[in-house]
């Protein structure tokens, strides 16, 4: 079966940055999964991984106009240090998460004093080209509950 809309994709995968340096694999644990077509990864990885099958190998390079996008200006705040999330102490550069409104939400703190941090809202891959090494697991047809959600359930995917 080739991956296709409203079909769900598990994938083992391995993301660098523009200078090789490995950001984060799912290899040594369970694979992701998501459901093809709604938008659950960056378009530069789902247009490349349209037509494959389980098996298949697939390796791109996806700009940042297909990635995360590029950073915009003035998304810097001032938030309390006790509500950055992940670690115990922080330096410039982390990436920390921060409850919102709108969810949970990743930042990467700028700079940090005793009580308060200031941290940037871009996300933290933004502006940036990422390589993925992809390894098709499985390709099935998603159930229509998983359509209606616009994502999976089960192994990989939401719980709940
Ligand atoms: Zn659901």
């Amino acid at each position: 079966m080739n991956i296709a809309k409203d079909r769900v994709v598990q994938l083992h995968y391995t993301l660098k940055d523009e200078s090789g340096r490995e950001i984060e694999s799912s290899r040594g644990g369970s694979p992701m999964a998501y459901l093809h077509g709604h938008s659950n990864i960056i378009p530069g990885l789902e247009e490349a991984l349209e037509g494959k099958a389980a098996g298949d190998q697939v390796s791109v390079t996806v700009p940042p106009e297909k990635g995360y996008g590029m950073p915009r200006p003035g998304l810097t705040q001032r938030v309390p240090v006790k509500h950055l999330q992940g670690a115990k102490t922080w330096r410039p550069g982390m990436v920390a998460v921060v409850q919102t409104e709108q969810g949970p939400r990743q930042v990467q703190v700028v700079k940090v004093g005793r009580f308060m941090a200031d941290v940037d809202f871009n996300h933290p891959m933004a502006g940036k080209t990422l390589s993925f090494d992809v390894e098709i697991v499985s390709v099935r047809e998603a159930d229509p509950e998983e359509v209606a959600h616009g994502h999976v359930h089960g192994d990989g995917g939401h719980q709940h």
